[in-house]
Formats: structure tokens, C-alpha cells, sequence
């Protein structure tokens, strides 16, 4: 028989893929599954980026690119970094992969060593901890609760902080719970960050435009400029410019650990698809107007469904600042049926009502579901018809 890797056993199978996998059973079947699990916009690509990569194949972009990406696309990254985020960046310092994912990955297998500790804020998304676990380090999770609205408090970070601490993980606005840290928070994370300056920041800006607060988009470095030498950012055109599809992310940070994640690029995928670089140079250096329907819609939605959750007994949301994503605890709900877990309440939801939702456990926080929005208002509307019945 195959032997498989110790490495891969590490990694937990994705509690998300039986709910998905179950969904997808039953639709085959005939049934009429709702599925709010999806994790990408339900609009298209704008027609304009679609365009530059139609032009780029006709023109010859069908050949490899540097590792790190075409110039071009670089310098796309470079500017939007000046104009979005007030950063300064060098081509040295940019790391354009195969989607935000493997930009991760990418920063997990240059940086990490057997036994490093990755401190990662629950609820987070479901691939850190387990990117982490691949580069032999250890993830430290922090729980939040509802009442500090699902975001790490300064004195947790630091209690969470050893000598063996490596790197820092945030995400604002975040997948799943929505909610973004302000100027103020952001600042208070920094304070307990430059008192350890052994530690790398890693801030997922994947959400950065799907944001509705008052306050602009700002990340920790924004906040805290004196982090810039171990602050890598990572962001992407997935979930901005509806490019799911496409596969190109980007990181901007220093140097030698840029370097270092190229290394690991250039001897696993090589460079992203040159198509796919040509429409994201588009996307970044293109009209950025295309994103405003697709926010408008998101908010819209959001509005609908966080009031509505709201008023099931049983479910307590709280209001996204940004994102697709709603992550109401429904705790209430699980005990009435008698479930043992937010996992069992997810295929109970199947069972009885055709819903399909992700259950909180993915992301590390039990007792939560998370609905996307990333749908239409019909299809919302049908959902909470469905969990109405449940209540
Ligand atoms: N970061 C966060 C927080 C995400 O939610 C996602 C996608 O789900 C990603 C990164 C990676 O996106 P992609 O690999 O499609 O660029």
C-alpha cells in the first residue's frame, strides 16, 4: 500500500467539504439545496478586464513570465499600493502568485520553522491554520467572543506572544465575521507589536474594497509605519474585481522574504498564468469604478440579511463592516434541535430545510454559521425562509 507523508496526515481534512460535499449529493438527487457557502462574488468579471486578457493571448501572452510576475503587472501593483495604501514600495519587494493562497503559502514555507508559533485570531480564515501546520510550525489561536464583536483585544495578543512566536496573522475586514478592525484597534495591536520585534505581521487585505464603515480602509502598517520592515501584505483580485477564477494574488513586504517566497515560488508553480496577469494589470490599473455596483449590492444585501437573522429567536448577527459574509452565532438554534454542534446543525439544516450553510468549527469558532452573501436577494430571501422553519 501507498505510504503517505507524516506531512499530509498533519493537515485536517476541511470539516466545510462534508457539508458541501453533502449539498452537492442531494442537488444531484433533485432536491432543492440552497447554498450560501460559496466564498466568491456571484457577479462576473468586468467586461474590460475580460477584454485585456483576450488581447494579451492574441498578442502573444502565452509563454512563461518572470516568477514574480510580468513588469507590467509589478508596476500595476506598485502604484496601487502608492494610491490605495499610501506605501512604498520597490519591484523587489512585490511577489505577484497564484491567488492570495498560495501568497500565504508562499510567506508559511520561506519563513517558518519546525516549532514556530503563528499567532492567528478565531474566527479566521479556514486555510491559515493549516498552512502553518504544512511549514512545521504551530498555530496559537485566539478566541474572540461576541461581546468584544469577534476581534482580539491588545492585551490577548500579548498574552498569546512567547519566544517562540514567528509570525502574526491579521485579516480586516475578515472572512468570515465581516467585521474590520478600526484606526483605534488597529493602533492598540501595534503598540504590543513593536515591544516584539521578532515577529513578522502578516496583514490579508483580500477584503480591503468590499467595505462599508466610515472610517477608509486602513491596515496595520497604515497605523503603524514603524512595522514596515517585517510587514508583508497580502491582497488579490479574487474578491475585488469578482476574478475568483483567474488565480492572482500579490504581496508587497521586504526584500529577502520576498525573495525568499519567490525561491519557494520559482520551484513549485512558477509564475501565475500570463492571461490571467494581463486582465489583473487591468483590474489594478484600470477604471476602478467597476467595484461600486458590486459593494452597493453586497451592502444592500447585507442589510436584508443581518436584520433578518436579527429577528429568528435563537440567532444573534452582528452587522458586517465589509465583506460577503454574515457569521451569526446561532447557539440558540443548535440546542433546540438537540444538536451537539454547529457541525451537526449544518447537516441537520440540509436534512430538513435544503440549506446548506458552512458551520463555524471551520473557522475555529463553534456555535456559528457562516451564510455568503455572495447571492441573489431572492435566493437570501428563500435562506431565511427556510431557517425560519427551524425556529
Ligand atoms: N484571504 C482570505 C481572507 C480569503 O477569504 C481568501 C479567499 O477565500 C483568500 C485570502 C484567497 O483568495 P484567492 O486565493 O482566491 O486569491
Amino acid at each position: 500500500a501507498i505510504q503517505l507523508s507524516e506531512r499530509v496526515k498533519l493537515v485536517k481534512p476541511s470539516p466545510t467539504l462534508a457539508v458541501a460535499a453533502k449539498a452537492k449529493e442531494l442537488k444531484a438527487q433533485g432536491r432543492p439545496i440552497v447554498g450560501l457557502g460559496t466564498g466568491e462574488p456571484d457577479f462576473d468579471t468586468p467586461e474590460h478586464i475580460k477584454q485585456a486578457a483576450i488581447e494579451a493571448i492574441k498578442d502573444g501572452a502565452t509563454k512563461y513570465t518572470p516568477v514574480d510576475g510580468t513588469p507590467e503587472l509589478k508596476q500595476a501593483v506598485i502604484d496601487k499600493f502608492k494610491r490605495d495604501n499610501n506605501l512604498d514600495y520597490q519591484p523587489n519587494q512585490i511577489l505577484v502568485s497564484c491567488g492570495g493562497k498560495q501568497s500565504f503559502y508562499n510567506l508559511c514555507q520561506a519563513l517558518l520553522n519546525d516549532g514556530d508559533e503563528v499567532i492567528i485570531p478565531a474566527p479566521y480564515w479556514v486555510s491559515y491554520p493549516d498552512m502553518a501546520i504544512l511549514a512545521g510550525a504551530k498555530p496559537v489561536i485566539i478566541e474572540t467572543t461576541i461581546e468584544q464583536h469577534l476581534k482580539i483585544t491588545p492585551e490577548q495578543l500579548r498574552s498569546a506572544i512567547t519566544d517562540k512566536t514567528k509570525l502574526f496573522v491579521i485579516n480586516s475586514p475578515s472572512n468570515p465575521t465581516g467585521v474590520a478592525y478600526s484606526k483605534d484597534e488597529l493602533k492598540a495591536l501595534a503598540d504590543v507589536l513593536v515591544e516584539y520585534p521578532d515577529i513578522v505581521v502578516a496583514t490579508d487585505d483580500m477584503y480591503e474594497h468590499i467595505l462599508w464603515t466610515e472610517e477608509p480602509f486602513l491596515n496595520i502598517l497604515n497605523v503603524c509605519p514603524e512595522l514596515y520592515d517585517r510587514t508583508v501584505v497580502l491582497n488579490g483580485v479574487s474578491k475585488a474585481y469578482a476574478m475568483t477564477g483567474w488565480r492572482i494574488g500579490y504581496a508587497g513586504g521586504p526584500a529577502d522574504l520576498i525573495g525568499a517566497m519567490k525561491k519557494i515560488q520559482s520551484q513549485s508553480t512558477s509564475n501565475p498564468a500570463a492571461p490571467s496577469q494581463a486582465a489583473a494589470t487591468a483590474a489594478l490599473a484600470g477604471d476602478q469604478s467597476c467595484i461600486k455596483p458590486m459593494l452597493e449590492a453586497f451592502k444592500k444585501r447585507h442589510d436584508y440579511l443581518v436584520h433578518a437573522l436579527n429577528s429568528i429567536e435563537g440567532v444573534t448577527c452582528l452587522p458586517s463592516d465589509g465583506t460577503f459574509y454574515a457569521f451569526p452565532n446561532m447557539q440558540g438554534l443548535i440546542e433546540k434541535h438537540g444538536c451537539e454542534s454547529d457541525l451537526d446543525f449544518a447537516e441537520l439544516l440540509i436534512e430538513k430545510v435544503d440549506l446548506a450553510l458552512v458551520p463555524g468549527s471551520a473557522f475555529g469558532a463553534p456555535g456559528h454559521l457562516r451564510l455568503s452573501y455572495a447571492a441573489s436577494m431572492e435566493t437570501l430571501e428563500e435562506a431565511i425562509l427556510r431557517l425560519r422553519k427551524m425556529a
